[in-house]
């Protein structure tokens, strides 16, 4: 059966740089129009560059509001062809897309131990994922453990920081552990790869479900890695960027 495509355009608000290379964005959906999605879901755009149609996907950077905005987070790719036309739209420029697409959503009711691994913008669903999960009334009970571990190169690449470590500060269960391959000389943090977090935290957890995101190289290893430590694969959720 085919799945009948609604259309949506969205007006661009707000957008910023995040880091050299990222950008948060700001979108509000035109004429009221209802737009409901699950956390973890994506948009897609069929996008005409230099005569040519393209098509692209990108996560909903944030929890389901009901009042018609969503955030999306990008990397540049300098020489892509979608992702440098979307970091050029100013504010009050409009796109056009469809969805929600995507079943990389948080189960519900939530699983006594959570896991979230991202890297770069990987981390896109995986804020929309936390900050539904933590809002009011939301499905993270105190009684679990939630671990989030985000790969990234510098301490200036670390998207979303002061948000998820405000969130430790306010919920004693959740876990954040930014990981750098290239930390500076005042890095006190984790560093090295996803990977190395997950042997240190991870192992032998029951009523265990990670969530991984980002390239696929990535998602593929830790996969291979989370399984390698005894989880089955019915244990592991993932969404792949290329
Ligand atoms: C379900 C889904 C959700 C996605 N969500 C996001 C998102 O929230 N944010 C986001 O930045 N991208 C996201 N992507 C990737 C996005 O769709 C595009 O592939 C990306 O913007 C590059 O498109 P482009 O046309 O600029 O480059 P292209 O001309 O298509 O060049 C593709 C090259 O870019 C690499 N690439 C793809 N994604 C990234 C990335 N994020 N960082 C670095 N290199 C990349 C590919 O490996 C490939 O080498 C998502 C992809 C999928 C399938």
């Amino acid at each position: 059966m085919a799945v009948k495509k609604h259309f949506y355009t969205a007006t661009l608000r707000r957008a910023w740089y995040t880091n050299d290379r990222t950008k948060h964005f700001e979108f509000e959906i035109g004429d009221g129009q209802p737009f409901d999605y699950l956390p973890g879901q994506f948009i897609s755009m069929d996008v005409i560059v230099d005569g040519r149609e393209v098509l692209r996907s990108y996560s909903l950077a944030s929890s389901p509001h009901h009042d018609h905005r969503f955030d999306l987070c990008l990397n540049i790719v300098p020489d892509g062809v979608v992702s440098p036309w979307l970091f050029h739209l100013k504010p009050g420029d409009q796109i056009e897309f469809t969805g929600p697409w995507g079943s990389f959503i948080l189960r519900e009711p939530m699983d006594p131990v959570s896991a979230f691994i991202a890297t770069g913008t990987g981390i896109a669903p995986i804020r929309a994922m936390l900050q539904y999960a933590f809002r009011e009334g939301g499905p993270a009970a105190a009684s679990h453990e939630v671990w989030l571990i985000f790969g990234v190169r510098s301490e200036a690449d670390i998207l979303y920081r002061e948000e998820f470590e405000q969130l430790a500060r306010e919920h004693a269960n959740f876990r954040f552990v930014p990981t750098l391959s290239r930390p500076g000389p005042g890095w006190r943090g984790a560093t090295g790869y996803v990977q190395q977090q997950i042997v240190h935290h991870l192992g032998q957890k029951s009523g265990f479900h990670a969530y991984i995101c980002g390239l696929k190289k990535m998602v593929d290893d830790v996969r291979r890695q989370l399984e390698g430590m005894g989880y089955p694969a019915s244990a592991l959720s993932y969404e792949k960027y290329d």
